[in-house]
């Protein structure tokens, strides 16, 4: 395994829409643990592909669960995600982005979604997510289609300190 360089804004890469996976044999294993690598030493709770320059519809996602921080996080691979049975409501929170240094943005995002696509041997999975966690791969799915999310914010800032810090947490 090896840690990956994730690229940044203006990078045109993290505009491109990605190409559908259709290998799972060795090097798409390396890719998918290198990513895992690359996000728990950025550290980040998700990375997509085209994020360490790879044009391949793909995101790993980490996260523990919200209500109880005890449990341990669950990991996700997703190959070709896709989204849907979005609910009718929306939260509005700041995100940030590892492509997008220095800045955090207010976006509106579905409450839940539905995430189906390939685990990293190929094998159909659904995952039924809400409130972070379906931010997260709202977030994520976006950027396979070179959408960020600063495209969708309402608005953009460099946080201060404190604000920092309380995003990071
Ligand atoms: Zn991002």
């Amino acid at each position: 395994m090896s840690l990956r360089t994730i690229i940044t804004l203006p990078d045109s890469i993290l505009r491109r829409k990605s190409h559908k996976v259709t290998s799972y044999d060795r090097e798409f294993q390396t890719l998918v643990d290198d990513m895992i690598e690359t996000m728990r030493e950025a550290p980040g709770v998700g990375l997509a592909a085209p994020q360490i320059a790879v044009p391949y519809r793909l995101i790993v996602v980490e996260f523990g669960d919200e209500e109880n921080e005890e449990k341990p996080k669950k990991l996700f691979v997703v190959a070709n995600p896709e989204l849907s049975q979005h609910s009718e409501e929306k939260v509005t929170a700041i995100e940030a982005c590892l492509s997008v240094p220095g800045l955090v943005g207010e976006v509106e995002r579905h409450e839940q979604v539905i995430v189906r696509g390939m685990n990293r041997f190929g094998k159909p999975v659904k995952i039924k997510a809400r409130g972070w966690l379906a931010r997260i791969f709202q977030h994520e799915t976006d950027h396979v289609d070179g959408i960020l999310y600063v495209d969708r914010a309402s608005r953009v800032w460099q946080p201060t300190e404190e604000e920092a810090q309380v995003i990071a947490d």
